[in-house]
């Protein structure tokens, strides 16, 4: 069976069967009549000890978090409890609670930048907050209104603003995180959880110049199906990922090109969404990017991306230096790939996501042979280039543009 008539066939199987009432648990997540996420309950703790930012030169992504993080907890008697910036520190959890043993937990990342002007913006929050909710629904954790957390994520990057680096292509990475905390060796929905966001400062990710990276597509190693948590950013989906990513840095390859089925489809790789680029004619390039089937992580860099190329199709905001090119959200497999590269057809390959905007591909290694990509003399393509050069102008505020808010609005 093609693979799109097999989700679909999937898809209808799920809905045939879902209840026609929301249940009295589903209530509770999603909060009726519990007390909603509200930002106007916010408590302030300064912390007595600060830090300095440290020098941004030498930041190791992850390593470095701000003084302060904001906690808000939720349980299915009350519902969402008062919001409080604190202290940055550790948390103390029980040894039975939940989230060490089934790992009730997903997460979400985006960034500060600073402008020219030296105010300091995000980037599409509201689509996190949207996605942090799909999230949520998927691993029964409580939904909430994202417009409260964002304003509370904007007090909290306020207060630590001086760690947003002024260095070019530097920037504040924010990361939210909903775990449920019940204190029960049993498996049932959430009844208490924790929702906290915590800041790290973090340096340009070509910091030592673009560095195309290979890819292993090992058909034997799975990071989604239908039918599972793919598209959720859910904590579960990524330690199972590190082993695979072993296995392929010992044959040479920096990631892992993630395929599914027999037909070995394409859908993501690493942490990234997955764009190809292919000569259609001579004027023409086809964008393929796989389908949102329910396996692949909505990205709000892919969302971005393709906005971007289909303002530039229709000629109403052209990308600098880009040929007509056709976007496509459509199933691609590895035999269309390996067609292409014999026909000199495959143009370009690239990752997409928060931490790199874009991450350009050189090579492909599947069934023991290696696809090469090519990739220009700045280590991108065309289109990741341009598409690239787009997006951090609107992110750090050189180009006015509706995806880029600041955190004073
Ligand atoms: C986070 C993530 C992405 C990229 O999402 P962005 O919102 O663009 O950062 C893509 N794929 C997976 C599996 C992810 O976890």
């Amino acid at each position: 069976m093609r693979l799109t008539a097999y989700l679909l066939s999937n898809f209808k199987q799920v809905k045939r069967m879902a209840p026609a009432n929301v249940s009295d648990v589903e209530k509770k997540l999603h909060g009726v009549g519990l007390a909603p996420l509200d930002a106007g309950k916010l408590v302030i703790e300064k912390n007595p000890n600060p830090r300095s930012p440290p020098p941004a030169k030498g930041l190791v992504f992850g390593k470095t978090f701000s003084n302060h993080m904001l906690t808000v907890p939720w349980n299915a008697q009350t519902g969402w409890g008062q919001p409080k910036i604190g202290a940055y520190g550790p948390f103390s959890f029980d040894p039975s609670t939940v989230i060490f043993h089934y790992a009730p937990s997903l997460f979400e990342g985006l960034k500060a930048y600073r402008d020219p002007q030296g105010e300091v913006r995000l980037f599409r929050p509201d689509k996190n907050m949207e996605r942090m909710n799909t999230s949520a629904d998927r691993i029964a954790l409580p939904r909430f209104d994202g417009d409260e957390l964002v304003k509370l994520i904007k007090k909290l990057v306020d207060m630590d603003k001086d760690w947003v680096p002024f260095e070019a292509g530097y920037s504040l990475y924010i990361r939210p995180t909903l775990i449920g905390t019940q204190p029960t060796l049993g498996v049932s929905a959430n009844e208490e959880a924790l929702l906290f966001v915590i800041l790290s400062p973090v340096g340009p990710y070509y910091s030592s110049g673009v560095k195309p990276v290979a890819l292993e597509a090992n058909p034997a190693r799975v990071r989604a199906w239908p039918g599972g948590t793919g598209a959720s950013k859910l904590g579960a989906n990524y330690g199972p990922g590190i082993l695979p990513q072993i296995e392929a840095a010992k044959q040479g390859f920096q990631q892992n090109l993630w395929l599914f089925g027999d037909e070995h489809w394409l859908t993501e790789v690493g942490t990234m969404n997955l764009f190809i680029v292919m000569k259609k004619n001579d004027q023409t390039l086809e964008v393929v990017t796989p389908p949102l089937d329910g396996m692949i992580l909505a990205g709000v860099t892919r969302d971005s991306v393709l906005g971007l190329l289909r303002a530039h199709s229709s000629g109403e905001a052209p990308l600098a230096g880009l040929p007509k090119i056709e976007v496509s959200e459509r199933n691609i497999n590895m035999k269309e790939i390996v067609d292409a590269a014999e026909k000199c057809n495959l143009v370009e390959v690239f990752g997409s996501g928060t931490a790199a905007v874009v991450s350009p591909v050189n090579k492909i290694g599947y069934l023991g042979e290696d696809i090469s990509i090519p990739v220009g003399d700045s280590g991108f393509g065309a289109v990741a280039e341009s598409v690239l050069n787009k997006l951090s102008a609107i992110q750090w505020g050189k180009e006015e543009h509706p995806w880029s808010v600041r955190i004073t609005e």
